[in-house]
């Protein structure tokens, strides 16, 4: 996997900072401060003014899939109705290449398997078969080239959803690797981001989580927390409510 920074906004953190001043914010603060505040309260919608560009190869289509699942970002993706795929790369899971020092019959069979697929495709090809149609043989594993661009908001949610141990092995790579790069950026935001746990200081996957978890026994479960005051809130919504909706 190569994950390149194409473009970014240049001084963001000023950019920002106008802009949530505009809207109000104190014009006192200076920009670390409204950052600092826009982060921590949620008022993200400053941070959309600033964009980031990723050039990203050696993923495989299924990783592209769930790329494009982040519906908040501009995507551009490597056709294989246009491109030639004969004599493919593909993805290999860490775990299967792990596996007996690469040496197993799993990571045997999932090779073969890839072959095979070459194989059909380039024999499809040499019988006049359109691109488009040869394309149907082709692997989930197969290597494919991205170009994606996302606000700072957005990718804070990629982050947020991506970087959790739950999220799949490929998509958490990507993930950690764009953040190394956001974060030689714009330390000032990225600093305070990182999975749903650590970012909201509760974490939503609560009896989920698994215990590879990093924060299991530092970030408590969001049941748990609302569990505490949940009752007692109700029945203040319910006197809410009541205020607003019955004279
Ligand atoms: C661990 C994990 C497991 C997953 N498993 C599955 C799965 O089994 N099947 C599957 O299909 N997906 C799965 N996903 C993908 C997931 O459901 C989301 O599609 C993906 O993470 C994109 O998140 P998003 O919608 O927040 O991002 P974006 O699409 O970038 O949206 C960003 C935010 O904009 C808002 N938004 C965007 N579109 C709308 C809309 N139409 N209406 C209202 N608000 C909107 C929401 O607040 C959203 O959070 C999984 C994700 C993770 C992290």
């Amino acid at each position: 996997m190569n994950v390149k920074l194409l473009q970014v906004t240049e001084k963001g953190i000023n950019l920002v900072a106008e802009a949530a001043r505009i809207s109000g914010v104190s014009s006192i603060q200076t920009a670390k401060g409204i950052i600092e505040l826009i982060t921590d309260n949620d008022y993200s919608s400053a941070l959309e003014h600033i964009h980031f560009t990723f050039d990203i190869s050696a993923i495989s289509v299924a990783l592209s899939r769930e790329l494009l699942e982040h519906r908040i970002a501009s995507h551009t993706a490597r056709s294989t109705r246009y491109m030639e795929e004969q004599g493919f790369s593909y993805y290999v899971p860490r775990e299967l290449e792990e596996r007996e020092g690469g040496e197993g019959e799993e990571v045997r069979i999932y090779r073969e398997a890839m072959a095979r697929a070459d194989e059909a495709y380039m024999k499809l090809r040499e019988l006049g078969v359109a691109r488009e149609q040869a394309r149907y043989v082709l692997p989930m594993a197969l290597h494919t080239h991205y170009v994606v661009t996302m606000n700072v908001r957005s990718l804070i949610n990629f982050f947020m959803l991506r970087l959790c141990v739950r999220a799949s092995p490929e998509i958490r790579e990507l993930a950690m690797r764009m953040y190394k790069i956001c974060m030689a950026e714009y330390p000032d935001i990225l600093s305070r981001i990182w999975c749903r746990g650590f970012t909201l200081g509760v974490c939503p996957e609560n009896k989920a989580r698994p215990n590879t978890c990093p924060f299991k026994k530092l970030v408590p479960e969001k049941r748990e927390v609302k569990g505490e005051f949940e009752q007692q809130a109700r029945k203040i919504i319910e006197k809410e409510l009541k205020k607003f909706l019955i004279k």
